[in-house]
C-alpha cells in the first residue's frame, strides 16, 4: 500500500494536535475562518467593514472576502481589526460564472467558483458572465485564472438552482475545494430528486464520488452570508453568518500560510462540533472531540463510495486503516444536528 498523505503534504499525515510543532519551525495552531461572505461591494447588506467586524467579534480569526466581481480592499479591515495572531481578512472573489441551457427552466446554470487569496479581479466568461459552453470547461478555465494567482479555487453550491451535475465536476484538478455545507438558506445542500426522478446527490455524497475517483478534493463547511443588520438576527431565512466554518492548521496567521494550508487539506470543517485534537497516520485516523455541553456524539469513518467503515459514539473516535478504503475521512455528529467533516486520508 502507498500511503499517500494528501498528497506527501497533508497534515493528516503527521500525528498533529493543538500543541503539535513542525521540526524547529513556528509551531502549528488551529485558525477558525470563513471561506464565502458578502458585503455591500457585491449583494451583502452592510459594508465589508461590519462584515469583517462580525467575524473578528465572533471568535474567528480570519474571513475571506468573496464579493461577486469585486475584489474588496482587505486593507482597512486589517488596519482596523488585523494583528498577528489575532485576525486577518484576505482578499478573495466570487467568480460568478453562468452558462447558458435553454433545457433548464431559467435558461441559465449557476457554476460560481469562489477565488481565495487573488487580488485581481477575475472577469466571468461569456456577455453578462453567461458562457456559451460547458460548466466543465468554465470551471478549468476560472480555476487556471486563480491558480494563475496564487489562489485556492472553491467550488461553491452545485445543487444551487439544480446547476451542476456530478458528470460536470469528475476533471476538477485536485486540490480543488468543494462546498459540501453552504449556509446559504437556498442552496439545497441536502441534495433532492425531482418529480420526473432525476437525481441531484447531496453535497457530501457529490464529494464522496469524486474522492472514489481518486480526486484529491477537500470539503468546506462556509457562510455564503449576506445579513449582518443586527435587527434581523432572528430571520433565519436571511443567510446569516456563524453557519459553517473551517479550522486551519497553519504556522503564522498570513494570507499565504492559510491559502497554503487549505490548498493541501490541512483543515477540517464545522457547523458546531469542535475538534480537540485531529491525528492521522499510515494506520490509523483518531480523533478527540470538544464536549460542548451534555452533547452526545457520533463519529462515522466514510471511506470509497461513501460507505459507513465503522461507527463510534463519544468523545473519542479511532478508526485502523486497513488500506484497502480507497480513502478514510470522519464526520462527526452531534445530538443537536451540529457536524464536522475532517478531510480525507487518501490510500493508494
Ligand atoms: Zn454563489
Ligand atoms: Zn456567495
Amino acid at each position: 500500500m502507498h500511503f499517500r498523505s494528501v498528497c506527501g503534504a497533508t497534515a493528516l499525515c503527521l500525528s498533529v494536535g493543538l500543541s503539535n510543532f513542525a521540526g524547529a519551525q513556528q509551531p502549528l495552531r488551529w485558525f477558525k475562518g470563513n471561506t464565502h461572505t458578502h458585503s455591500l461591494n457585491s449583494d451583502g447588506d452592510s459594508p465589508a467593514l461590519d462584515v469583517a467586524r462580525w467575524y473578528r467579534t465572533h471568535g474567528y480569526q480570519f474571513t475571506f472576502m468573496t464579493d461577486h466581481e469585486f475584489v474588496t480592499d482587505v486593507a482597512p479591515l486589517n488596519a482596523m481589526f488585523g494583528g498577528p495572531a489575532r485576525f486577518l481578512a484576505i482578499s478573495a472573489q466570487e467568480v460568478t460564472q453562468r452558462t447558458s441551457d435553454p433545457s433548464h427552466p431559467e435558461g441559465v446554470r449557476q457554476a460560481h467558483i469562489n477565488a481565495l487569496g487573488i487580488n485581481t479581479m477575475i472577469r466571468p466568461l461569456g456577455e453578462r458572465y453567461i458562457a456559451n459552453q460547458s460548466i466543465a470547461s468554465t470551471y478549468a478555465r476560472n480555476i487556471a485564472e486563480i491558480r494563475k494567482q496564487g489562489g485556492v479555487a472553491q467550488v461553491n453550491h452545485p445543487n444551487f438552482r439544480w446547476s451542476v451535475k456530478l458528470s460536470e465536476m469528475v476533471d476538477l484538478p485536485d486540490s480543488t475545494l468543494l462546498e459540501v455545507w453552504n449556509g446559504h438558506s437556498t442552496v439545497n445542500n441536502l441534495g433532492g430528486t425531482d418529480s420526473s426522478g432525476n437525481v441531484f446527490p447531496s453535497h457530501e455524497a457529490v464529494w464522496d464520488s469524486l474522492l472514489t475517483r481518486g480526486k484529491v478534493i477537500w470539503g468546506v463547511a462556509d457562510d455564503d452570508s449576506h445579513s449582518f443588520k443586527p435587527e434581523d438576527a432572528d430571520k433565519l431565512e436571511l443567510t446569516r453568518p456563524g453557519r459553517g466554518w473551517v479550522v486551519v492548521r497553519a504556522d503564522t496567521l498570513t494570507p499565504g500560510a492559510i491559502v497554503g494550508a487549505l490548498r493541501r487539506g490541512d483543515f477540517y470543517s464545522s457547523t458546531g462540533v469542535t475538534l480537540r485534537t485531529l491525528a492521522a497516520s499510515r494506520s490509523e485516523l483518531k480523533i478527540e472531540i470538544a464536549l460542548n455541553s451534555d452533547a452526545r456524539y457520533r463519529t462515522e469513518f466514510v471511506g470509497r463510495g461513501g460507505r459507513v467503515l465503522a461507527t463510534v459514539h463519544g468523545l473519542n473516535a479511532r478508526y485502523a486503516i486497513t488500506g484497502n478504503e480507497g480513502y478514510v475521512r470522519a464526520r462527526i455528529t452531534d445530538s443537536n444536528g451540529l457536524k464536522a467533516w475532517t478531510q480525507p486520508v487518501i490510500i493508494r
